[in-house]
């Protein structure tokens, strides 16, 4: 009889967004058996809906001659206040993220194939670092789906979808498996290593955004209604940072046929990285490639035009030389009704004094007064009232969770007590310090990359280290 192998560790991964995916592709790649939890029916998560891109730097898309070595200190001011805490333990998280953010997006490119060749700058970077592709796909979708497609070729990756995993089980302080429930509700058990991949709580209202910010109560969100998990891992002793950290995006679409919605659809920041503008009550009011976080609070400082939900009425105008550079987002919200194609007179009196001013900054004639510097793809010089432009109504919208489970540099999950928990890695939205006060654009997916990449690498060397 040949001798028997002993039963290989299987890996547990709980969420199948980019960090669970990217996860799963590095165990796979290490030999490692995956199970993937999933609680919805189909895979994806957020991560699928992401329409900007992904950030990387220098990579071959952007120009050779742009030496683009601000990523790490554009992401530590966007933090902001946040890094007087925990400073050291923050910076090397950010570092640990943009260093690699250059491997994370020839990774994507060159082993998986993925076309990320289209750069555009979002707000709060200094230079376009914004990558996607150059076809109709957004880039969530073209990532996921190309991700996924490869692992289900793998024998040794088992998806098993509408599974909700409801406790981690832990023995003498070590992590040593999930609990579980699938569509018959009964609960079961694996055992083996966890990767905690279940995103942020933006889609819990009522539960953990209550908790920790009771202010956003009745703002509109971009996140389907979901509870936050953090209390599966919190009750396994991780400790949590910044859950108060909510990133209320300015530009969420109110749509004409249903404005009360709570759950809106994003209208992806890179249209105003490729020249959009914004106007509140006909005018111009502030750096539109500002940071979330500070373009929110001019909106939110003024009186909502609704309180239930809570909203505010802006309006996202593009020219054509944008709608060139974005075409397949805006053909696409022109069909979902969302935007249209109209002329400035619709736009109020107001508007063409404001339009004019910014294109006259677009062509170098004048500074700008907001002290927005780049204008992308910005054609018109002469605007009239007669000219062509693209617009939605826009309002703030809750999008994203920067505070979660700690986690250290090797993606392990940190307890109360500062140490790692053994057993448990987390990557992406679920966990927090990465971004401190504010996210900048194209970072979460990064963060999904990197963290889970390195999650994936890391429990390889910990089953490997347990065969002996
Ligand atoms: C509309 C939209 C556009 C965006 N655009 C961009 C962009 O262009 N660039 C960028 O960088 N970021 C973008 N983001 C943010 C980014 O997409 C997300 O933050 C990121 O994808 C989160 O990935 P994740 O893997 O951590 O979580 P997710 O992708 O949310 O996946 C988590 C998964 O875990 C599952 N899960 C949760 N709890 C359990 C449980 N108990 N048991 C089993 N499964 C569970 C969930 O069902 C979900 O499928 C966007 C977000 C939205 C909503």
């Amino acid at each position: 009889m040949p001798p028997s192998t002993p039963p290989q560790t299987t890996a547990i991964i709980v969420g199948s967004g980019l960090a669970g995916l990217s996860a799963a592709s590095q165990l796979v790649a290490h030999n490692v058996p995956v199970r993937l939890l999933e609680r919805a029916a189909k895979p994806g998560g957020n991560s699928i809906k992401a329409s900007s891109g992904i950030n990387g730097a220098p990579t071959k898309y952007q120009p050779p001659s742009l030496h683009d070595d601000a990523f790490y200190s554009d992401t530590v001011h966007s933090a902001g206040k946040a890094m007087l805490s925990s400073t050291t333990h923050r910076e090397k998280l950010i570092s640990t993220l943009t260093n690699s953010s250059k491997d994370a997006v020839e990774w994507l490119v060159e082993k998986k194939g993925i076309d990320l060749s289209v750069v555009a700058i979002l707000g709060g970077h200094t230079y376009p670092r914004t990558h996607r592709g150059a076809g109709q796909t957004p880039p969530g979708f073209a990532i996921v789906n190309t991700l996924l497609t490869s692992l289900k070729q793998s024998s040794i990756f088992h998806l098993q979808t509408s599974c909700t995993v409801t406790k981690v089980l832990q023995s003498e302080h070590r992590v040593t498996g999930v609990e579980y429930a699938c569509e018959d509700g009964k609960k079961e058990e694996v055992h083996g290593p966890v990767i905690f991949a279940a995103g942020g709580f933006g889609g819990d209202a009522e539960g953990l955004l209550a908790k920790y910010r009771p202010d956003l109560k009745g703002y509109p969100s971009t996140n389907d209604p979901r509870p936050g998990t953090q209390p599966l891992l919190t009750a396994v002793g991780a400790q949590l940072i910044d859950m108060e950290l909510v990133q209320v995006h300015p530009t969420g679409f109110v749509d004409p046929a249903n404005p009360s919605s709570p759950l809106k659809f994003l209208a992806a920041e890179v249209l105003r990285g490729e020249g959009g503008l914004l106007l509140l009550n006909g005018k111009r009011f502030f750096d539109e490639l500002e940071t979330r976080e500070n373009v929110t609070k001019v909106i939110t400082a003024t009186p909502p035009t609704s309180t239930s939900p809570k909203q505010w009425t802006v309006q996202l105008v593009l020219d054509e030389g944008v709608y060139k550079a974005a075409k397949s987002h805006i053909d696409f919200y022109i069909f979902k009704g969302l935007m249209k194609k109209t002329t400035i007179s619709e736009l109020g009196t107001e508007a063409l004094a404001s339009i004019q001013q910014y294109a006259d900054a677009a062509a170098g004639k004048e500074k700008d007064p907001f002290g927005r510097s780049s204008f992308a793809n910005w054609t018109l010089t002469s605007p009239t009232p007669d000219s062509t432009v693209y617009v939605g109504t826009v309002t703030p919208v809750v999008h994203f969770t920067m505070g979660g489970v700690l986690i250290n540099e090797k993606a392990e999950v940190i307890r109360q007590d500062d140490g790692p928990i053994e057993g448990l890695w987390g990557a992406g939205e679920v966990t927090g310090g990465v971004h401190g006060g504010n996210r900048l654009g194209g970072s979460s997916l990064l963060e999904c990359v990197v963290y889970g990449r390195i999650a994936g690498d890391q429990v390889a060397q910990y089953v490997d280290s347990h065969k002996k």
